[in-house]
């Protein structure tokens, strides 16, 4: 059984856009320049958000961290996105979520200039990629792909089940690996909670993608022998051994199916840095112009 060792794989990675920063900026060209908004004070929030700072900081990106207090209106977070919009040093940003309830998400991805949009949850990209077309493509499927391939998964003809139909996740996730190409070429069955039985499409599985977000979801009785799971969730749970009361596990019960598949990615350590990797990817790509002009 193979670990997809997401944080071996993302300092690989770190390592090699290093070197073509380096490189553009040896060139004359000015570092790549990330910017976040982060609104309000929600703990994850804030830590996904530092570590993508400190990704910038190791690769010589150049970051802006706009911070905003819950409160905010609808429409100063958008003067805040017209802002850097209209600021010519800024490559790309993100704008971190959740967002608070009163503050409307479709409303503020349709505010992002979607040639800055490195998330790549704006319509434009979203139907860029819909259409197999260069795009930022949505930084965590981006994540998987990039780690699929590395790993050389092959997906070739493979029945590929994804639980969950996010806009961020598994609907993405679910074009992309239908789609012609490698990887890709997947006969893909996108799950939901309106499934009648999860059970027997995952037992059909030879790869699974799991973004629910219901801790340990996905049990051993639930996997085929030698499939690879590729377990998106990130919750938390109460964990009195530590010291801040909780751990993180993701939406498949790791040790229940860890003898029964042939690769699995761990929560935390999996996905979740390369999800932080693929935004640095469209950054650098937005940086240098490579899919808008
Ligand atoms: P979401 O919360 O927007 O939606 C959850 C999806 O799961 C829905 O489509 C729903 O239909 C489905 N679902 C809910 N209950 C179900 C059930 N009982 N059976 C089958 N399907 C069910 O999803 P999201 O934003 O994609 O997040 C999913 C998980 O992935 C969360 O834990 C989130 O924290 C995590 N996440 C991790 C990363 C990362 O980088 N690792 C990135 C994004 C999200």
């Amino acid at each position: 059984m193979t670990i997809l060792d997401g944080n071996a794989l993302s300092s690989k990675i770190k390592e090699e856009l290093k070197g073509r920063v380096e490189k553009l900026v040896t060139e004359g060209n000015k570092a790549p320049h990330l910017a976040a908004i982060l609104v309000g004070d929600n703990p994850a929030s804030q830590s996904y958000v530092t570590n993508k700072i400190k990704f910038c900081e190791a690769v010589g990106f150049t970051s802006t961290l706009v911070r905003k207090p819950a409160n905010i209106s609808e429409e100063e977070l958008i003067d805040v996105i017209q802002m850097l919009n209209d600021d010519d040093d800024i490559d790309g940003y993100i704008v971190q979520l959740p967002l608070p309830g009163h503050i409307n998400d479709e409303k503020i991805t349709l505010a992002i200039d979607y040639r800055k949009d490195v998330d790549g949850f704006h319509p434009m990209n979203f139907g860029r990629m819909a259409e197999g077309m260069t795009t930022f493509l949505p930084a965590t499927p981006y994540g998987i792909l990039e780690m699929m391939s590395r790993y050389g998964i092959d997906t070739d003809g493979k029945h590929c089940v994804v639980v969950g139909r996010s806009n961020i996740v598994g609907t993405p996730m679910s074009i992309l690996l239908s789609r012609k190409g490698n990887p890709g070429n997947c006969t893909v069955t996108l799950t939901h909670s309106r499934t009648r039985d999860i059970k027997e499409e995952l037992l059909r599985a030879d790869i699974i993608i799991a973004a629910i977000g219901i801790p340990n979801f996905i049990k051993g009785d639930m996997v085929k022998e030698g499939a690879v799971v590729i377990d998106v969730g990130i919750n938390r749970v109460t964990d009195d051994n530590k010291k801040s009361g909780y751990r993180l596990v993701g939406d498949v019960d790791f040790d229940d199916v860890k003898d029964k598949v042939s690769a699995i990615t761990p929560v935390p350590g999996g996905v979740g840095p390369m999800t932080v990797t693929a935004l640095m990817l469209n950054t650098f790509k937005a940086a240098t112009k490579e899919i808008y002009r």
